[in-house]
């Protein structure tokens, strides 16, 4: 609310034209909006007072017509505004408990915090998110492919939490779960009534002996890393002929499909530059096939043999030495038996192993293999009644994907406001996850699936294997629309 005031504040503000003041007034709005968010992030009763006292500011410019001098009074105004706020935080006691904490303000803590705020207007909120960007990490395939640009795949975390969301910005460190507690970096420790831990997965670039050094230099690449995303286009972009290698390494890792997807793009771009047949293009996979779900992985053959791409599978890469070019992998035969290769490259595109973050590895939270132990279909945790997951960080046998979060959210909203109500949780997730798996600089194989590999296609008319158009488009523009707008969501707070 307190942030369509503020908008309402800054359009009124320019409707009057008094120039310089107006722009002052504007500049002064955005900048109490930011420190409002700051300080929610830290003491809720710091917001709520910020937020008060904003609605009034905003309330006061509303007239149609803003004179001179009124500005100039709002402006006095719109400055104690932003001296309370900045001032509050520090003095204030910290804050200890609340009835919701989420843990990870990714895309499935942002969706869950803001729809559970819809949901109930009156619950308060927390949300534990050290990160101040938040990225559509989805449109990363697309960006390395030189189709899409990291400065759309990029929001800031404080414009996308409805402002009474207290974002605490942190990062969790240790669970307590017989004492409802979470303790943070900083020593803070926070209770609560019910939890939700979606901290996502943990990239372990260090397992490959040599990749941290060389990544984003030397033709080694990885769409997996906001900060050397970019790098891919400009390697795919630059070459002319040569040995491009494109690694996939154990499951499970978030969208299983993006290691095989940024090499249709690059082997797409080669051939619209007629220059395919000067690659040697090689899928180096640790698993044994495709596509986890056979129904696509028949489908993708297909795609692979098209480009003339050569696979390797039981190639699971453990060294780059980048100034030399060069990349070893671990393969593994028919009979389970190890050896070592190395290959030269002029090019490859590392997707890097991944697991659950170490903080959740080492906690009562986690099931044998790291991950927050869940129950498939409810997202309860196993031992811990009040506590729920999801999103990558979660045991679930799901595609780890945003369409999965998409899916998994109303879930855990309904299944904590039963519990509030003191009614039993309910099934509602099925597995569902989809990749759209981009076959060229222009179609998409959109893969839906459930658990067990069931093929649920969003629309059954159409045959799922086929390379669309359609997709294409809904990759670039609607999917990113669909996240922003729709799932996060952030529209309706401007309804607010
Ligand atoms: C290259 C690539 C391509 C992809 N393509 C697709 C696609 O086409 N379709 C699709 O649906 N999905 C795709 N995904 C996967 C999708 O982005 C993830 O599945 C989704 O973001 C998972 O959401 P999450 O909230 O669980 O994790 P994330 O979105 O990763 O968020 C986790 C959050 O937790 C925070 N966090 C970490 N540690 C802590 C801590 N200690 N305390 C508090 N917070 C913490 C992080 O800062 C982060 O903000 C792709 C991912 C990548 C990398």
């Amino acid at each position: 609310m307190a942030t369509s005031k503020v908008k309402e504040t800054k359009a009124k503000t320019e409707a009057a034209k008094t120039k310089s003041g107006a722009t002052k007034v504007k500049a002064k709005a955005s900048a109490s909006k930011a420190k409002t968010k700051a300080s929610a992030s830290k003491v809720k009763a710091s917001t709520v007072k910020a937020a008060a006292a904003i609605k009034a500011t905003a309330e006061e410019v509303k007239a149609e017509e803003v004179k001179a001098e009124e500005v100039k009074v709002e402006e006095v105004k719109v400055e104690e505004v932003k001296a309370q706020v900045t001032s509050t935080p520090k003095s204030e006691p910290k804050v200890s408990h609340y009835p919701v904490l989420i843990v990870g303000g990714g895309a499935a803590g942002v969706s869950m915090a803001n729809t559970l705020r819809r949901k109930s207007t009156l619950l308060e909120i927390a949300l534990i998110e050290p990160s101040e960007q938040h990225y559509y990490q989805p449109g990363f395939t697309i960006i390395g492919g030189g189709a899409y640009s990291l400065k759309k795949a990029t929001k800031q975390e404080a414009d996308l939490l409805h402002p009474s969301i207290i974002w605490v910005k942190d990062f969790a460190e240790t669970f307590e779960p017989e004492k409802n507690s979470v303790t943070l970096r900083s020593g803070e420790s926070i209770t609560y009534d019910y939890l939700v831990v979606c901290p996502g997965l943990q990239l372990d670039w260090d397992k490959i002996s040599g990749l941290e050094e060389t990544l984003g230099k030397n033709g080694v690449c990885s769409n997996y890393s906001p900060k050397h995303v970019e790098y891919t286009w400009e390697c795919i972009k630059g070459l002319e002929s040569g040995t491009t290698l494109f690694t996939q390494p154990p499951m499970p890792i978030k969208c299983a499909g993006a290691p095989q997807k940024i090499m249709y793009l690059a082997a797409d771009r080669f051939r619209k530059k007629g220059i395919l047949d000067k690659f040697d293009i090689q899928f180096c996979n640790a698993g044994p096939g495709m596509f986890g779900v056979p129904f696509f992985a028949k489908a993708l053959s297909k795609v692979i043999a098209d480009y003339g791409i050569t696979t390797n599978f039981g190639n699971n890469l453990v060294e780059i030495d980048g100034e030399a070019k060069k990349a070893t992998f671990e393969v593994t035969d028919g009979d389970g038996k190890k050896s070592k290769v190395t290959k030269d490259f002029d090019m490859i595109h590392v997707t890097p192993p991944q697991s659950a973050p170490d903080f959740i590895k080492s906690s009562p939270l986690a099931n044998a293999g790291g991950w927050v132990d869940l129950n498939d279909r409810t997202l309860q945790h196993n031992k811990f009644a009040n506590i729920f997951g999801l999103g990558d960080a979660g045991s679930t046998p799901n595609a780890k994907t945003a369409a999965a979060v998409r899916k998994q959210v109303p879930v855990v909203v309904k299944n904590i406001l039963r519990l509030i109500n003191n009614e039993a949780v309910q099934e509602g997730y099925e597995g569902y996850g989809s990749c759209p798996l981009t076959t060229s600089l222009n179609t998409v194989m959109l893969a839906e699936f459930s658990y067990g590999g069931k093929v649920t296609p969003s629309f059954p008319k159409l045959d799922p294997r086929e390379n669309r158009f359609i997709w294409w488009i809904g990759k670039k523009i609607g999917f990113p629309w669909l996240y922003w707008y729709w799932m996060l969501p952030e529209e309706f707070l401007d309804q607010d």
